[in-house]
C-alpha cells in the first residue's frame, strides 16, 4: 500500500481514519501544493490536528476550499518547461448559508449534504440524518461504514482486545487525536488479517462542530427545502 494512504502528509505518522479527525485528499482533486517551490500536488491522508498547526495551513486551505466549494475549473501547471492544462474537479458545496469568525457552512448544490469548514482547518460533511440530530438537540454522530487499512507493523494477538486509544498508541499517533473521548467513540474491530496486517474496522463518533455551527444548523434543520423526496423523516 502506498505511503500516501496511511502516512499523514504533514507529520508523517500513521493516519487511522476517524470521522471528524482525519481526511483523505484524493489524487484526482489535483490539489496544488502552492507553498512548495516545486509546486507539486498534494494527495493522501492527514490528521486535522496537524492541519490546524501547519505553517502552510492557509495556503492549503485556499486550494482545498476552491475544490470543496467549487464547480470544477481549468488549471495550468508547468512541468519541465511545458505548460499543461488540467481539469480540476469541484465538489459543489457551492451555496454558502452561514459564516462567522469560526466557520463557514456550505450546502451542496444537488444533494442533501452540508460542509462545515472551520477557519482553523478541519472540515466535516453532514448528511440529512446528522442534520436532523442537531435539530433535536443531539450531536451529529458519524455512523458510517467500515474502513480497511494495512497496519505498518504486526500488532500480534493484542489487536483482538485493543481499545481505540490502545490501537492509536500502537500506531504511534495517539497524540494526533487529542480529546477523542469527548466524541464517545465506538470502535468496532471487524476483522484483522495477520498475513497482510489488514484491519477492517469502524468508528462511530459524535462530530465536533463549532458552537455557532451547531446552533445555526439546529434551527436550519427545520426550515430547509430538501432535494430528495424522502425527506419527511427529518
Ligand atoms: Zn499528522
Amino acid at each position: 500500500m502506498d505511503d500516501n494512504v496511511t502516512k499523514c502528509r504533514i507529520c508523517g505518522e500513521f493516519v487511522l481514519q476517524i470521522p471528524g479527525w482525519t481526511t483523505f485528499i484524493p489524487s484526482y482533486w489535483l490539489l496544488r501544493a502552492t507553498w512548495d517551490p516545486d509546486h507539486q500536488f498534494l494527495a493522501g491522508a492527514l490528521h486535522f490536528s496537524c492541519l490546524k498547526q501547519w505553517k502552510h495551513r492557509d495556503a492549503f486551505l485556499r486550494e482545498a476550499t476552491d475544490i470543496l466549494i467549487g464547480r470544477g475549473r481549468t488549471i495550468t501547471v508547468e512541468a519541465e518547461g511545458t505548460e499543461h492544462v488540467l481539469e480540476q474537479p469541484g465538489v459543489f458545496f457551492s451555496e454558502r448559508i452561514f459564516r462567522d469568525a469560526e466557520c463557514a457552512i456550505y450546502r451542496n448544490t444537488s444533494t442533501d449534504r452540508w460542509l462545515v469548514l472551520s477557519e482553523d482547518g478541519p472540515w466535516i460533511v453532514l448528511d440529512r440524518q446528522q442534520l436532523s440530530f442537531l435539530g433535536r438537540g443531539r450531536p451529529a454522530r458519524a455512523e458510517e461504514g467500515g474502513e480497511r487499512v494495512a497496519l505498518p507493523d504486526d500488532p500480534g494477538p493484542a489487536i483482538e482486545t485493543a481499545t481505540l486509544p490502545e490501537l492509536l498508541v500502537f500506531l504511534g499517533s495517539r497524540s494526533r487525536y487529542p480529546a477523542l473521548e469527548h466524541g464517545a467513540p465506538d470502535y468496532q474491530r471487524w476483522r484483522f488479517v495477520p498475513r497482510k496486517r489488514v484491519l477492517e474496522y469502524s468508528v462511530g463518533i459524535d462530530l465536533s462542530l463549532p458552537a455557532s455551527a451547531t446552533e445555526f444548523l439546529a434551527g436550519y434543520s427545520h426550515d430547509y427545502e430538501a432535494f430528495s423526496f424522502d425527506a419527511e423523516t427529518r
